[in-house]
């Protein structure tokens, strides 16, 4: 697989081109602000002591402080986080929300450890960072494969640490310590919001269109209920790490979401045929959701794409050749910083809310956030439009020149 953060670079060497991006600008904008490696030593059940290694990378908070999740994965790199903070930076950029970027993450597999495990991870983590981070510095959150119970373990010792309340200081966390109402689902019901708009755009009609969702956690599950809520579209296929299910006639969102909760995995599914990974994401549908990890479109197999919309919801699903490709296959790609920016954004209402001492209802977020998201669609939409550029390039146009202007307003280059 190609190198994330290589391939985050190849993105925006292309929109600084087109930008005419000053060189020590754009050389300024290719790498982190600042980054950190840290070694967490963690008690373990059996007694011994296991030394896990953490990253934190602070992209760019020109537009703001920081922002962006802690992913919990056996096979994390340095590279993968950088990638993912430059993607956080432009995202809240595209979005228009006052945020940086950041990402964070530790190599570990959290299948294996016991809860006791993690809460000693997750804190041991945070008193290793917490000197670098803050409400007005740098704002974790959950990502792949860490949760709101852990955002709850961090927030707390971040607080011992301080001295005083400070839930400002990490989102995604439970309702009862300070989360906000429809952070649940915010990345997908942001990603719906730009596939109503893009689907509108294209003269799609959503209401009985087939989908095909890839990778069964939180962001896929809600996007397989949403679509059928929402659109009354039909999910054909959906799959997790362990593969996939297929039926034609459509499945069902809460028997899925009941039977992989009950299995571990969407495989088994009653009533369904098993379909590879890749089969998936070939098949004949009108809207692809990549909702698992990135580097899954590839010029080897984007090719043989047939939806008409790809709707990013993981980070970095496609690769720059892959792009291309669906883009003269007239394929709309609706790109991961965009797409999946709803969890971003609910989570900066999260602060807000924090900040403010607040309680938000439900329905003010969700409508907070379909403004949000349908301004960001119609303003990257146009831009592609435009330029006739793929919608990627045009959400980088958008995003870079925002970031490119604050960090000439404040003096730095
Ligand atoms: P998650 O851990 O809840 O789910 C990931 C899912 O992907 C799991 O079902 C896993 O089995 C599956 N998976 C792993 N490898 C796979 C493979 N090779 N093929 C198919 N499925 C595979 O994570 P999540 O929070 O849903 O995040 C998924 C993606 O969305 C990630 O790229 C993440 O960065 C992105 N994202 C999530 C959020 C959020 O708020 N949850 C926000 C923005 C972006």
């Amino acid at each position: 697989m190609a190198n994330p953060f290589e391939v985050a670079q190849a993105q925006l060497d292309e929109a600084a081109g087109l930008l005419g991006l000053e060189p020590h600008v754009h050389a300024f904008l290719r790498e982190p602000m600042r980054e950190l490696t840290v070694r967490i030593p963690v008690r373990m059940d059996n007694g011994k002591f296991q030394i896990f290694t953490g990253f934190r990378v602070q992209y760019n908070d020109a537009r703001g402080p920081n922002k962006g999740g802690i992913r919990w994965h056996p096979e994390e790199t340095i590279d993968t986080v950088r990638a993912l903070a430059a993607w956080m930076t432009w995202k809240t950029s595209v979005v228009g929300i006052p945020l940086g970027g950041g990402k964070g993450g530790i190599i570990c597999n959290p299948k294996e450890l016991s809860e006791g495990e993690k809460e000693r991870l997750a804190r041991g983590y945070i008193r290793q960072i917490a000197r670098f981070i803050g409400p007005e510095i740098d704002i974790p959150a959950p990502d792949v494969y860490t949760t709101p119970q852990i955002m709850a373990w961090m927030m707390d010792e971040y607080e011992v640490i301080a001295g005083r309340h400070q839930p400002g200081i990490i989102t995604g966390k439970p309702l009862e310590t300070g989360g906000v109402e429809g952070r649940d689902d915010a990345t997908a019901r942001g990603g719906m919001f730009t596939l109503r708009e893009c689907a509108s755009a294209l003269g799609l009609e959503l209401s009985g269109a087939r989908v095909a969702v890839q990778g069964y956690g939180n962001a896929g599950q809600h996007a397989h209920r949403l679509v059928t809520e929402l659109f009354v579209a039909k999910v054909v296929a959906a799959s997790d790490s362990r593969g996939g299910v297929f039926s034609e006639a459509g499945i069902d969102a809460t028997e899925l979401t009941k039977h992989k909760a009950a299995t571990g995995s969407v495989v088994g599914m009653p009533g369904t045929q098993p379909i590879a990974n890749e089969a998936l994401l070939e098949l004949d549908v009108e809207v692809l959701i990549p909702a698992a990890l990135e580097g899954v479109l590839t010029e080897k197999n984007a090719a043989n794409v047939k939806a008409k919309i790809v709707c990013e919801l993981a980070n970095g699903p496609t690769h720059p050749e892959a792009d291309r490709i669906l883009f003269e296959k007239g394929i709309y790609v609706i790109p991961d910083f965009l797409c999946n920016a709803g969890g971003v954004t609910v989570s900066w209402m999260e602060q807000v809310q924090n900040a403010a001492q607040d309680k938000w209802e439900r329905e003010r977020v969700v409508k907070k956030l379909d403004e949000i998201m349908s301004r960001a669609f119609q303003e990257v939409h146009r831009m592609r439009t435009e330029r006739g550029v793929h919608t990627r390039l045009a959400a980088y146009l958008v995003a870079v020149k925002r970031v490119a202007d604050a960090c000439r307003q404040r003096g730095w280059v």
